[in-house]
């Protein structure tokens, strides 16, 4: 089965004013649809049309070297946007305040406190040069924070994704000027302070169980 566009779990308004309505729809219905559509336009007739997309981005190196840059950019970009729309939910709905539990201890333990880790993802977040993301992966059964660039995802691996960047995403933040440009302009940190108020901790949290194990 072809890879395919999910649905929003809440509306394009639903994350204002933290993130408004316009981006939403132009970052869901245009950018992560077309990465959807050219990653399957790579895939047809291949052996991996019909595999995982996370085991795909996974598999980089096993693909024909004619795919590979396509699928780099296209499948990374629909993985990356996927679990950037379940880890937001709207405030009303669960988004933004702090994480609990085993999650909560779990980023204690790793980074001193919760706003410290804030801070240092923030910075990450800040400093990727151009386009990427920020993500909090569980590396080794512990909490670590990496950043990678384009569409490029943890998942991929070292050999792809640079020196040090590896293991599961749990949370990942989108720093492509199309995910704050209409609102935020050139102010990307002014963008991730807002995004705090949408982070949905107990899909974070579901992930971080599920990387666990
Ligand atoms: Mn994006």
């Amino acid at each position: 089965m072809p890879l395919t566009l999910p649905n929003l779990p809440y509306a394009l308004n639903a994350l204002e004013p933290h993130i408004d309505a316009r981006t939403m729809e132009i970052h869901s219905q245009k950018h992560h649809a077309a990465y959807v559509t050219n990653a399957n336009n790579a895939l047809a007739g291949t052996p991996w049309a019909d595999k995982a997309p996370e085991e795909i981005i996974a598999s980089l190196a096993a693909l024909p070297e004619d795919k590979r840059a396509a699928v780099r950019n296209n499948a990374g970009g629909h993985v990356n946007h996927a679990l950037f729309w379940s880890v937001m939910a709207p405030p009303a709905h669960g988004g933004g305040g702090a994480p609990a539990g085993a999650l909560a201890e779990a980023i204690a333990k790793a980074f001193g406190s919760f706003d410290s880790f804030k801070a240092q993802f923030a910075d990450a977040a800040v400093k990727r040069f151009g386009s990427g993301w920020a993500w909090l992966v569980v590396k080794n059964k512990a909490l670590a924070i990496v950043s990678t660039a384009n569409q490029d995802n943890p998942l991929m691996g070292e050999a792809v994704a640079g020196s040090g960047v590896s293991g599961t995403p749990v949370l990942g933040l989108d720093v492509w000027e199309h995910a704050y440009y209409l609102t935020y302009q050139n102010r990307r940190a002014d963008y991730i302070a807002a995004w705090w108020g949408v982070v949905h901790w107990a899909e974070v949290a579901r992930r971080f169980q599920a990387a666990m194990g």
